[in-house]
């Protein structure tokens, strides 16, 4: 590889970002600029059924989201003078190429139809068999009659028939038998190039020195020489990268999701059943999702795995689904740092014991043969715990930054705050959640006024003790602390309590119960300062006059 190197990140839009194509995403990155050179984004459009605008908007939010901004791509088009860099934008680039290779005798026209090959393939496969596409000559009257048909011929490429090395930066050596390359349809009958030809052409114009990408290509890449070789065109390095698997051992896939929310969905219908409720077809989960009964048929019949379809179902059913893709994380309060520092992790280290590190330090550290070779296993709790040490550790406005882009994309109570009060919240729980989502569970209460107390906490507190007539008499004071803030209430509580000559549990723990119905909050004189001196009175107010109904009973 020589300097400066050009790599590329080329997600096909079916689908919203993964995380390891993020992590894809970031090591191409991290090598690219390593090396003085740059990142490409091409959106890998030309399977028409399966690629949407979502998810092709989706793919650059979600990497925009993590800081993997691209240096050449859309919504760069002038930096280098490589595009269009949308597949779909490219046929007249690809035709031009195809016919080069029908000229040459490189590849050739076939007629079978998707039921014939299928037919072929079955009887191979009854001898055990693996099926290889034979090229074959057709007579006049074939042809004449697929012309009739409305037949439109497909594309292949020949293969010379002999085995290629796939020279890969970080696995070394990979030979590829010839019984492995029989001749690849390189142009589908739709008129689009297949995945394997416009990745080839695409790579060359674009000059990428340096082809990065998950190690289910690895096979491919030996599809992609013989492509190399028939153009005559130097082909670029390669590397893949190991795969990531659940915990459990299983690769880590969009499937997991769709399992869950399915499992959900049956378990929910019986339920209806029982009830004597419709439960035919899924009409009603339809219904309830916002979604089409065809969507919602054939994402249960496992037509699909569609995370659109799979999140909607379990946000009605009230399940969570494994987090699989970027914004499933997003969605859960983790922050782009943490998640980038785990990913960079995730099958490449330092080579010492560095675990959190800076972008910079990452940068500066980072080369491809310390990637490993095996599989890696993404490790939620490393993560969680990661999220932390970033909760804690990042400027507070970087953190308001975050929390804005979290309250995009989930329904919270923060939402309506301003951002003097969001800084307030980040400030008391930074410390004691590791991420945003769980902070934002634990401070519904300064949301919501209690509505019942916990029986356990108010024994404890209040009816035990004194503590109602200390809470009585804090009251008393805090509706004369002015202004409110938290300073001045710390200095009004101190005094009263050092009256009482007791120590400040005596007098926090009964305003805690009173104001968040519990006795776990953060810090009182936070707390109250955040709810505001009405609002903590009124809560005290309700907490007595509760209070008093349960000891008269
Ligand atoms: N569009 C392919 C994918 O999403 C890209 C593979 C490659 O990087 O060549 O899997």
């Amino acid at each position: 590889m020589t300097d400066p190197v050009r790599t590329r990140f080329a997600p096909s839009p079916t689908g919203s970002l993964h995380v390891g194509g993020a992590r894809t995403a970031l090591y191409c990155r991290l090598i690219a600029h390593k090396h003085g050179g740059k990142l490409v984004l091409r959106i890998e459009d030309t399977d028409r059924a399966r690629s949407t605008e979502e998810a092709t908007r989706g793919i650059q939010r979600d990497l925009k989201w993590l800081g993997l901004h691209w240096d050449e791509g859309p919504g760069h088009e002038e930096v280098g003078d490589h595009g269009p860099y949308f597949q779909s934008k490219r046929l007249e680039i690809y035709d031009r190429h195809v016919q080069q290779l029908l000229d040459t005798g490189r590849a050739y026209e076939a007629w079978e139809t998707r039921e014939e090959l299928d037919g072929l393939r079955k009887q191979v496969e009854a001898h055990k068999d693996t099926f290889r596409y034979h090229r074959r000559a057709y007579t006049a009257e074939e042809l004449d009659r697929f012309h009739e048909e409305g037949r439109s011929p497909v594309v292949r490429m020949a293969a010379p028939g002999t085995g290629y090395v796939v020279r890969d930066l970080i696995l070394g050596e990979v030979t590829v038998p010839a019984a492995d390359l029989d001749d690849i349809v390189i142009r589908k009958a739709d008129g689009f190039p297949t995945y394997h030809f416009a990745v080839v052409i695409d790579d060359y114009l674009m000059e990428i020195s340096l082809v990065l990408r998950g190690q289910e290509h690895l096979m491919n890449t030996a599809k992609h020489l013989i492509l190399y070789e028939a153009f005559g065109w130097e082909p670029p390095a390669f590397a893949h990268l190991p795969l990531i698997f659940n915990p459990g051992g299983s690769k880590m896939s969009k499937r997991d999701k769709a399992k869950v929310a399915r499992a959900a969905a049956h378990e929910e219908r019986e339920r209806r059943g029982r009830q004597g409720l419709p439960n035919a077809q899924w009409s009603w989960l339809a219904e309830t999702a916002n979604l089409s009964q065809e969507e919602v048929v054939s994402f249960m019949n496992k037509e699909h795995n569609r995370s659109s379809v799979g999140n909607a179902v379990a946000r009605v059913l009230g399940v969570e689904l494994p987090m699989i893709e970027v914004m499933d994380f997003r969605r859960r309060g983790f922050l782009p740092e943490a998640l980038l520092n785990y990913l960079t992790l995730l099958g490449w280290s330092a080579g010492d014991d560095r675990e959190v590190m800076t972008r910079a330090e990452v940068q500066e550290a980072f080369t491809l043969d310390r990637v490993n070779t095996a599989a890696a296993r993404f490790d939620l709790e490393k993560l969680r715990w990661m999220n932390g040490e970033y909760m804690r550790r990042l400027p507070i406005e970087r953190l308001q930054e975050v929390l804005a882009l979290y309250l995009e994309v989930v329904n919270s109570p923060m939402e309506t705050t301003d951002a003097v009060r969001r800084r307030m919240l980040l400030e008391m729980y930074r410390q004691r959640s590791p991420t945003l989502s769980e902070m934002d569970r634990a401070a519904r209460f300064l949301f919501e006024r209690p509505q019942t107390w916990d029986p356990k906490a108010y024994q404890k507190h209040l009816l035990r003790a004194d503590g109602v007539d200390r809470l009585r008499q804090a009251r008393d004071r805090l509706a004369k602390v002015t202004p409110w803030t938290a300073e001045a209430i710390e200095a009004t509580l101190e005094p009263f309590r050092e009256e009482l000559g007791v120590g400040m549990g005596k007098v926090a723990q009964p305003l805690r119960v009173a104001v968040s119905g519990t006795s776990v909050s953060p810090p009182i004189y936070d707390t109250l300062a955040f709810l505001e001196q009405d609002e903590v009175l009124a809560r005290i107010d309700n907490c007595l006059e509760f209070l008093a109904q349960v000891s008269a009973r």
